[in-house]
């Protein structure tokens, strides 16, 4: 009898015992093509050595030295090259050991930033329905993954949500892209204007949204609207990249690709790339001054924060998918991946949209094309997905709830930047067959608006 709690109780999982590149094998010696990096963490597959010879020598030299006592080579490093790669104006970064960390991080800066310049009133924050922040109670509350926050919200603060930026539900026939997403955007500046702008802190969004809603990309002109209400108003702009962020869209901040300037920035899983447990929250030069002119200390911290072990394992991490080119070639196989996930899918009867961006891909599943209507949450579509995957040798990142938390379905896939041509191939046959045999084993495919 194992004495692990599991995620779930009933689940009979395999044993991991090796990697092989993008493959994990078990104790079994089965291969699996990890066609998600797990949740979008593994960018550089399983075995790599540059990786494993830097925790190596670190191990050997310092392990760990508490931060409230030292700083280590290892941290300043990673931090100089993470700002020297970041978007404009983020000059500081704090170190923590996974996203939710991130986000509590910036969560929390961001209040004591507004009480350090003097706005103590200004205690909210707004995020958008079908995003998700992490699983800690702060980060719960902010995200609005309905599934995820419902049995905890009567111990959670309260949270304040606007629409997702959610293109193939939600942009009228009428309506350009630019123009549904001006629509959109602007709910941000109707929600703080209901709750009094002088009493928020800041809004916090997924550039593109991961695992709630499955690889879902702005439209144009969003995020810029978005940052125009954010100045208006004096509130911070918090993107959250736990997943899409180091290379995962093409570019190793997601950020870049609308030009955007966010005040604090929170990622990691790509970070660590699986090798060590890792993540940062990076903030302007005028938050960090604000903190250094006043209190002259942030009120957090963690034991593990900035542990010299991770920060090098991510530092070799860094360097590969910058100055190795590993976040480029995400780009060019994305586009790959993109082609022939529509050659495969294109024509499918269940696959509505497929939609991402870089290797951050994802299909949703719909009972019917025509009126997009989705599957019924009943048949459990996205966990036979995941397993009929698994016995074919094939990891992805199915989930439900893509439409409100409760309805839909996608596959979100997410694999390793080295993945070769062959390997890309193995997926898409894999997803075909995984995707046919959960659809033949769904009792009767019944659709639900
Ligand atoms: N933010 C986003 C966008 C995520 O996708 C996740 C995890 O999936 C988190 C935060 C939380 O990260 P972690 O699971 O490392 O705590």
């Amino acid at each position: 009898m194992s004495h692990v709690f599991p995620r779930h109780t009933r689940a009979r999982m395999p044993v991991a015992v090796r990697g092989d590149g993008p493959y994990i094998i078990d104790s079994q010696g089965r291969r699996y093509l990890d066609g998600s990096g797990g949740a979008a963490v593994s960018c550089l597959g399983h075995s790599d050595p540059d990786v494993a010879e830097a925790i190596r020598r670190q191990s050997s030299e310092i392990s760990f030295a508490h931060t409230g006592f030292f700083t280590s080579a290892a941290a300043e490093s990673l931090a100089d090259r993470l700002i020297a790669h970041a978007p404009v104006g983020l000059e500081r970064v704090y170190l923590v050991s996974g996203g939710s960390e991130a986000v509590e991080s910036a969560l929390k800066l961001a209040r004591q930033y507004m009480i350090e310049i003097g706005q103590p009133g200004r205690r909210r924050f707004i995020a958008r329905r079908q995003s998700y922040h992490g699983n800690t109670l702060g980060a719960l509350a902010t995200g609005g993954n309905l599934w995820r926050r419902d049995p905890f919200a009567p111990v959670m603060t309260a949270g304040h949500h606007i629409a997702p930026c959610y293109e193939y539900r939600d942009r009228l026939p009428h309506e350009s892209a630019e123009e549904y997403g001006l629509r959109v955007a602007d709910e941000l500046e109707a929600e703080l204007l209901r709750l009094g702008p002088e009493t928020v802190i800041g809004f916090i969004a997924e550039p593109v949204v991961g695992a709630t809603a499955g690889a879902v990309p702005p439209v144009p002109g969003y995020f810029r609207r978005i940052r125009e209400i954010c100045d208006r108003h004096g509130i911070l702009l918090i993107l959250d990249e736990v997943m899409c962020g180091m290379g995962r869209t093409g570019t190793l901040f997601a950020c870049e690709q609308e030009d955007l300037r966010p005040d604090i920035l929170c990622i990691a899983k790509g970070l660590g790339a699986g090798y060590q447990p890792i993540g940062a929250m990076l903030c302007s030069a005028e938050i960090y001054a604000a903190i250094e002119a006043g209190s002259g200390f942030f009120q957090h911290g963690h034991t593990y924060v900035g542990h010299p072990v991770a920060c090098a394992a991510a530092d070799v991490v860094l360097r590969k998918l910058t100055t190795g080119g590993l976040a480029a070639r995400a780009a060019r196989m994305g586009e790959r991946l993109n082609a022939a996930l529509g050659a495969r899918f294109g024509a499918h009867p269940h696959v509505g949209d497929i939609r991402g961006r870089g290797m951050f891909r994802a299909l949703e599943l719909v009972a019917d094309r025509a009126s997009k209507a989705p599957f019924d949450p009943g048949l459990g579509l996205a966990a036979r997905v995941k397993q009929a995957a698994m016995e074919r040798g094939l990891i992805c990142y199915p989930n439900s709830g893509t439409i409100d938390g409760r309805r839909g379905d996608h596959v979100l896939l997410a694999p390793p930047f080295i993945l070769t041509d062959d390997q890309l191939g193995e997926l898409v046959d894999k997803l075909a067959g995984a995707l046919d045999a959960a659809l033949r084993a769904a009792p009767r495919a019944t659709a639900r608006r």
